[in-house]
């Protein structure tokens, strides 16, 4: 199944734009000449559409009051890399592991009460390694938090051969 991813990011923040309002987050697309584009991906349309509406709803939920959450897409020759960054405190080396075990939340997000179950990144974890690629993440105190992933690009479509033509 191949899709444009651009058109999915878009809808998903059309989608979470009232949860981002309430706490004054602004949802970003990089580079912003992307609205427009088409960029095209060889994946499972809803189970992506979930993987990346917990990404920018925990981007939204657990990074900056009134700051950003931005979806970085890049093509490169055979994939598109997907990357979902935060403004924030960032995650500590500790819990780098633990944020994706089922049920799993940071103490400070259950205080916080932002009524999640902590199995997102466990089923996002999931999904994005059933399309044979691998959800990472990157974070360091004081600098925010970036999940990131590929998704391959459909091939092309082979051109027709002179014996087919005519
Ligand atoms: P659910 O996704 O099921 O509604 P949840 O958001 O708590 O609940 P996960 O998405 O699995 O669960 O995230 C697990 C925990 O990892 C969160 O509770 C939070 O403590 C931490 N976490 C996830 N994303 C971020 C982020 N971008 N910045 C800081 N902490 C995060
Ligand atoms: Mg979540």
């Amino acid at each position: 199944q191949r899709f444009n991813v651009v058109q999915l990011v878009l809808d998903i923040f059309e989608q979470l734009e009232l949860t981002a309002a309430q706490r004054g987050v602004t949802l970003e697309l990089i580079p912003p000449t992307l609205t427009d584009a088409e960029l095209l991906v060889l994946a499972d349309r809803n189970r992506i559409r979930q993987v990346l509406i917990n990404l920018i709803d925990n981007g939204i939920k657990y990074g900056q009051e009134n700051g950003h959450v931005a979806v970085h897409l890049a093509e490169t020759t055979k994939a598109v890399r997907i990357a979902v960054h935060n403004d924030g405190e960032g995650i500590a080396k500790q819990h780098h592991h633990r944020v994706f075990e089922r049920f799993y939340r940071i103490e400070k997000s259950r205080s916080r009460n932002s009524g999640g179950t902590g199995l997102g990144l466990a089923i996002s974890k999931h999904i994005v390694e059933g399309h044979k690629s691998a959800l990472r993440l990157h974070s360091e105190p004081g600098q925010g938090t970036t999940f990131e992933f590929k998704l391959p690009k459909p091939k092309l479509r082979r051109a027709a051969q002179p014996s087919e033509q005519g």
